[in-house]
């Protein structure tokens, strides 16, 4: 059902990549505002190109709006030399830790401009000390509460540096494991750990290759070019190292043909799941050290379980449920006949609402729900009322043209401060459902935030709860919340909480999904797509679900289109 080509994508993201950030040098350099003005052009420009850059001529390029002569000749330079010469000479004046510090949230180019030369700090360590001497407060434009939240992203930073969102790494593990296929030949590998029980953030990647010859399969990782072994880290059975590019870690454990299934238990299971008694003296591990098995449904065979999928073995309830033959059937990305939660260019999206709308059906599903940016939250274009009307009559007249193919009316409303929704109750009730979700005044207590929420989710024209705690992952914690008292009130209140499959936000986190499902609250898979592309991101959201037990009955947007216009009039029926 996608027809998107991923690889293209990020190719096309990786030049764009690179011309973000010449604009933000400029800026940092004092250059002339014009100058950064037309590379900021050029990057929204790209942003909407579909076809690969790197198949267009230079005429081609110079055809894009906003892309011109220069930046056309700079793209042409990118695709032979992987870089452009312009940048190279803005980063060689440019202390690294400098334009580390352009990635802190909520300061731009400018003020890192002053850190910089005003107070001297050119490494992230620097700044950090400059910050815990209180330097940074005193300096013209930032002050105490500035100073704090550079602090805490500096922290944020540092504690996650070396991992991945498992988007990255989906696609650097599988390269990997392709090349590790083709150095070591006649070995059978697996890639395992935290890749293979879907964990959100990578800090490794793990593989078990089988062989009869481990020494040639040591030696012939070393000769990877890819890789970089830590020699003191290795040893006969375990080889252990980094990506070269990136330094992400690497181990790929050598063992022999007979221990493989073994093996791939081990490596793909928390110790909770390994180490927890399931009979009074019986555990996995005491299973899987008893003699060699051929699969690892053998291995649940024997203990007397049902299999259970890598992604499920976190210790939870899950042995309990095996041992009963109760494991839930898991929820898989072909259940799903439509996409709730996406934005169109009405707002901040990058496509019209017919683009999204055509796009979502040739992928083969049945309806696609429209929920651009509120009028609040004006720093994404959110619509006023005028604009939503106009928008709901474009639906009006697309469904007509789409039948029977149905675009929903919503809205993602930015739950204000009081956590009341942002119209008036005419205007609310001319939609079909209501995401609501939290974008701005992010800096709450538990307390502060989750009342927020409650009060958004007693709303009876809230249908579903938006992106639960705000996090970015790797980039900025969510605020805290209590994840049981929402839950519980979206429980009490009959309302949907989305999995944002966004690969930054992946929130609800699947901790809190197995709750969610005991107290009856469905859940929706919603890719929050800002483009056509996003729509991609599902799959994502679907292992999330997947590791806290969703199944396809629990999942909203599994139902079909009739029974998702059903629900929608209803309950906007028992408003009174
Ligand atoms: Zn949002
Ligand atoms: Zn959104």
């Amino acid at each position: 059902m996608q027809h998107t080509d991923k690889t293209q994508a990020l190719e096309n993201k990786k030049i764009i990549k690179q011309f973000k950030l010449a604009a933000e040098l400029m800026e940092l350099h004092d250059e002339n505002p014009f100058k950064v003005r037309s590379y900021a052009n050029a990057v929204a420009a790209l942003e909407l190109v579909e076809e690969p850059l790197e198949t267009l001529t230079q005429a081609q390029l110079e055809g894009i709006q906003g892309v011109g002569k220069g930046i056309a000749a700079k793209i042409l330079e990118i695709n032979e030399k992987g870089t452009f010469a312009e940048l190279d000479q803005m980063l060689q004046v440019t202390p690294p830790g400098v334009v580390e510090m352009l990635r802190i949230k909520g300061i731009g180019p400018k003020k890192v401009r002053n850190l910089w030369k005003e107070l001297g700090a050119e490494t992230v360590e620097e700044l950090l000390e400059a910050c815990e001497l209180d330097k940074v407060s005193k300096l013209k434009g930032f002050g105490a509460k500035t100073q704090e939240n550079i602090k805490q992203a500096l922290l944020f930073t540092q504690q996650n540096r070396g991992k991945l969102l498992y988007a990255e790494a989906e696609l650097v593990a599988e390269g990997l494991l392709q090349s590790i296929k083709a150095a070591v030949h006649e070995a059978q590998v697996e890639l395992v750990g935290e890749m293979r029980r879907r964990m959100e953030i990578i800090t490794q990647l793990q593989f078990v290759l089988a062989t009869g010859a481990p020494v040639k399969a040591h030696e012939a990782l070393q000769r990877m070019v890819e890789l970089r072994e830590d020699e003191k880290a290795s040893g006969p059975f375990a080889w252990r190292g980094w990506l070269a590019e990136t330094g992400m870690p690497v181990e790929v454990r050598l063992v022999p043909t007979e221990r493989f299934a073994n093996e791939l238990l081990l490596t793909s299971a928390s110790v909770e799941h390994l180490a927890q008694l399931f009979t009074a003296s019986t555990n996995l591990l005491t299973v899987v050290r008893g003699q060699a098995y051929t699969s690892e449904a053998d291995i649940y065979k024997s203990a007397g379980m049902a299999y259970v999928a890598p992604e499920l073995r976190e210790g939870t309830n899950e042995l309990e449920l095996a041992l009963q033959n109760k494991l839930p059937q898991l929820l898989e990305l072909s259940d799903l006949k439509g996409i709730l939660h996406n934005h169109s260019t009405y707002s901040d999206g990058a496509h019209t609402l017919e683009q999204m709308a055509t796009y979502c059906r040739d992928m083969g599903y049945e309806y696609l729900g429209i929920s651009d940016h509120s009028k609040t939250a004006a720093y994404a274009g959110g619509l006023r009322e005028g604009d939503v009307l106009r928008q709901q009559k474009e639906i009006d007249e697309l469904n007509k043209r789409l039948a029977p193919f149905r675009i929903f009316k919503g809205i993602e409303s930015d739950i204000l401060g009081d956590g009341s929704l942002d119209y008036d109750e005419d205007i609310l009730r001319t939609f079909d459902f209501i995401v609501a979700s939290i974008h701005s005044t992010l800096n709450m207590d538990e307390q502060r935030a989750t009342a927020r929420l409650i009060t958004a989710i007693e709303n009876p024209y809230t249908t579903m709860l938006g992106h639960p705690t705000g996090r970015l992952l790797l980039r900025r914690e969510g605020y805290p919340i209590n994840h049981k008292m929402v839950i519980d009130a979206c429980a009490a209140n009959n309302v949907i909480i989305e999995i944002n499959s966004n690969p930054w936000r992946l929130d609800l986190d699947w901790r809190y999904v197995q709750y969610a499902l005991e107290k009856g609250v469905m859940l929706s898979i919603n890719p929050d797509a800002h483009h056509t592309s996003g729509y991609d991101d599902m799959k994502y959201g679907v292992l999330v679900g997947r590791k806290g037990g969703l199944t396809k009955e629990m999942t909203f947007n599994a139902k079909s289109l009739e029974e998702v216009e059903k629900y929608f009039r209803e309950r906007k029926e028992k408003i009174k």
